[in-house]
């Protein structure tokens, strides 16, 4: 499957305009890791891939954790009484702390101080704040309307509710050739901030999109799931599908201008680690490879040691490290079309790389063939001749039943697409034979142990 030019074929600036679009659709909603905005954007993703949705009670133990009560919210605002709304829910959902217990109260501007937040840094921005797991309530606003509350008594509102319910995510599956599995996780729980993380839904919805439908090799598990406690209820409701998994990719922070980041997999070695470092390396537009560390998003569940998979995650600028980050300044003009297009390429064509990586066994291994006499001494495709013969030189020479063509790529320092094409050619020249696909296993690679020897089961 040429998962590379299925994309070159479209019209880039239209699928970043489109990615865009969808992402502005979604931005309105209030979400959070439960309740009605939640089910909305699945709802939305729905609309164009066909997603299952799974609702878990209030209460279910998952691992160490139980799924918390269902948040839902319907208005909030500080008032003059009287008089205008100084702060609004209406106006921006922000405004209310995410996971606000109901309130209905008048008290003084001292009495309100501690439930508001505020960035002293960016007066104008309004922060994302969240109690979850400790109920609290508050609103978020600039700092410099802050400023301007007069010492008085106001009017507080929060019609929210917290109740028992259900968490809900979103799953769509796609089978392939093989029950192996590749896993796309993001989170669906923010609610009016773009690049954390309707950059992630939408790429991923793109995502699933464009596989839908086509031969793949693997098969391709789409998570749409509220962070950390939404990743937390899958895997411990689906132990056992979690031993398929092969190759996972985190997305987030997917359509701000920043270079591209990639953080390596617990095992750091993981076929998915050297995938992405690879594509990131020759994608030319210098891109950043990170270690594993235990914070950041899903792959920190994904990579607990009980699990270990090798999952990794895709971003441009790493979550924390851009001042917008969590605020309203992470707003639908900081993401690009152009960016969210560029990053759904990037995961087609790491998707390209696994599903296209297999070795071969070269059938005239006793000294070079000779490649003038089968017309493969010249140029085939769009390369230089002298970059189709060196890298067919490599594909003959690794090609012992051992080296996979992404283990080519990377030694010879050429893309995999070139060295993809190389075998193809060699392969119609008669020099190179398929290993079986059933004998095929692309995780395994030299002096390292096979991926799966230290899965969870
Ligand atoms: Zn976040």
């Amino acid at each position: 499957m040429d998962l590379l030019s299925e994309f070159d074929q479209r019209d880039f600036e239209r699928v970043g305009r489109e990615l865009h679009g969808f992402a502005a659709e979604l931005f309105p909603i209030c979400r959070s890791i439960t309740g009605d905005g939640l089910r909305k954007t699945l709802a939305m993703i729905q609309e164009r891939i066909p997603l299952q949705l799974s609702e878990v009670p209030s209460g279910t133990q998952v691992f160490d954790w139980a799924v918390p009560n269902e948040w839902n919210i319907r208005d909030g605002y500080i008032k003059v009484p009287g008089g205008e709304r100084v702060v609004d829910f209406q106006k921006f959902n922000l405004h209310v702390l995410n996971y606000s217990v109901p309130v209905r109260s008048t008290m003084t501007l001292s009495e309100l101080k501690p439930h508001l937040f505020t960035i002293p840094e960016h007066p104008d921005w309004i922060p994302y704040r969240t109690s979850y797991y400790q109920e609290n309530w508050g609103f978020c606003l600039s700092h410099r309307q802050m400023l301007a509350l007069e010492e008085r008594e106001y009017e507080v509102v929060i019609d929210s509710s917290l109740e028992a319910g259900h968490l809900t995510y979103g799953e769509f599956y796609l089978p392939g050739q093989s029950t192996d599995e590749v896993l796309i996780s993001c989170h669906a729980c923010h609610p009016s901030l773009a690049n954390d993380n309707l950059s992630g839904l939408t790429v991923a919805t793109f995502l699933a999109r464009l596989l839908a439908g086509k031969e793949l090799r693997y098969s391709y598990r789409f998570l749409f799931v509220p962070g950390t406690i939404g990743a937390i209820t899958w895997l411990a409701q689906n132990e056992k599908t979690v031993a398929n998994i092969r190759h996972g990719l985190v997305l987030t922070c997917l359509g701000d201008s920043g270079p591209f980041h990639y953080k390596k997999s617990r095992r750091g070695n993981a076929t998915i680690d050297r995938v992405a470092a690879h594509v990131l390396h020759h994608h030319g537009e210098g891109a950043q490879i990170l270690e594993f560390s235990p914070n950041g998003y899903d792959e920190r569940q994904y990579c607990s040691p009980g699990f270990n998979l090798a999952v990794g995650c895709l971003m441009r600028s790493v979550w924390g490290s851009f001042p917008e980050y969590h605020s309203s300044a992470d707003s639908l003009e900081f993401i690009k079309p152009e960016k969210l297009a560029g990053s759904l390429q990037i995961c087609t064509a790491i998707i390209h790389v696994l599903e296209n990586n297999c070795r071969y066994r070269n059938l005239n291994p006793f000294c070079e063939p000779q490649l003038g006499r089968r017309n493969l001494y010249g140029s085939a495709g769009g390369n230089s001749p002298g970059t189709e013969v060196h890298a067919r030189l490599w594909v003959l020479n690794l090609s012992d039943g051992e080296h996979s063509l992404l283990d080519i790529a990377e030694q010879s320092g050429l893309p995999f697409s070139v060295i993809q094409q190389a075998a193809a050619a060699l392969l119609q020249g008669e020099l190179l034979e398929r290993i079986p696909e059933s004998d095929q296993d692309f995780s395994v690679h030299a002096g390292f142990p096979h991926e799966s020897a230290q899965r969870h089961n």
